[in-house]
């Protein structure tokens, strides 16, 4: 493989495919991928095209975020590059592009990880402005389930996850109960640095609160001298596995693809569902999933 070797790849979710691809949409990943190929370092590149694609309300991450059960919008985001330097927030709300905040996390504080009000808060003493993330449809979509979920009798709250999932199984379309439209994207530059950023809203009607695996380092996000991984897909079961470190791990001795399709055997077999993409340090791309769609783009 040629030392120069740029690699760029995005995911845009894992899990059903829907019924009808919404027009737009994969055009809207290869964009992305055309935009982040204008950073100049791997980091650059994975984080211009995670913002296009936060951008874009086709995806789950920034505007076009689904809802918490209250209604609100909490993001998870994070970037990591392979000489292990890494930022990362976790419920923080009110901002149009999360992985810039991660990034402002890592390149100006001590810290790795900021959540809720304090990554918010910090947010904003880093001058990003407000901006809400909801879309009308979303909001829509929420009135609907909540009003559906209050028709199905208001169940206790120590037992409200156990009563309540048989409802958003009635409720929710096939597509938004089955496919998590979280963004990735991961690259490789011509210097062989490579770099990972993941953005998400999280899965609708989460509790207040909840911190999927996309901002936690080896869970959804990891890079390491041997390659970067971005997941997406269920992220208590991803954050329980370690899934994206398991990924990287497995790139020390096996090529990217390859790692990658071990990686996803584990999470197969340890019943989750969840999907991969990754560039290894040679610039080699990957992709996998145990679901039954993932639409990525590369170049
Ligand atoms: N992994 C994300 C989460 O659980 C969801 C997704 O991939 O869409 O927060």
């Amino acid at each position: 493989m040629p030392p120069t070797r740029t690699m760029l790849v995005v995911h845009g979710g894992c899990g059903r495919r829907p019924a009808k691809i919404p027009e737009g949409r994969q055009e809207a990943l290869e964009r992305a991928v055309r935009e982040g190929l204008r950073g100049r370092t791997a980091l650059d590149m994975a984080e211009r095209a995670a913002r296009c694609l936060e951008d874009s309300p086709f995806f789950n991450a920034g505007t076009g975020s689904v809802l918490t059960l209250e209604g609100r919008v909490e993001m998870d985001a994070a970037v990591m590059t392979g000489d292990f330097r890494a930022g990362a927030v976790g419920g923080i709300t009110g901002v149009r592009n999360p992985v810039s905040v991660a990034r402002a996390v890592m390149e100006q504080t001590d810290h790795h990880l900021l959540v809720g009000g304090g990554a918010t808060r910090f947010a904003r003493c880093a001058g990003f402005g407000r901006y809400d993330p909801r879309t009308p449809e979303r909001k829509k979509r929420w009135k609907e389930l909540v009003a559906k979920l209050r028709a199905g009798g208001s169940p206790s709250e120590d037992r409200y996850w156990t009563r309540t999932r048989p409802w958003l199984e009635r409720y929710l379309p096939r597509e938004e109960r089955g496919h998590h439209s979280t963004i990735g994207a991961v690259a490789r530059d011509a210097k062989g640095r490579v770099a990972v950023a993941t953005s998400t809203g999280g899965i609708w009607l989460k509790l207040p609160g909840r911190v999927g695996d996309s901002p936690i380092l080896g869970g959804g996000t990891y890079a390491c001298p041997d390659g970067a991984v971005s997941a997406t897909g269920h992220g208590e079961g991803i954050l329980r596995i370690g899934l994206a470190k398991v990924a990287c791990d497995l790139m020390k001795t096996h090529p990217c693809q390859q790692a990658l399709d071990r990686a996803i055997a584990f999470a197969r077999r340890n019943g989750v569902e969840a999907g991969l993409i990754g560039v290894d340090a040679e610039g080699r791309p990957g992709e996998a999933t145990c679901a039954e769609w993932m639409p990525t783009a590369r170049a």
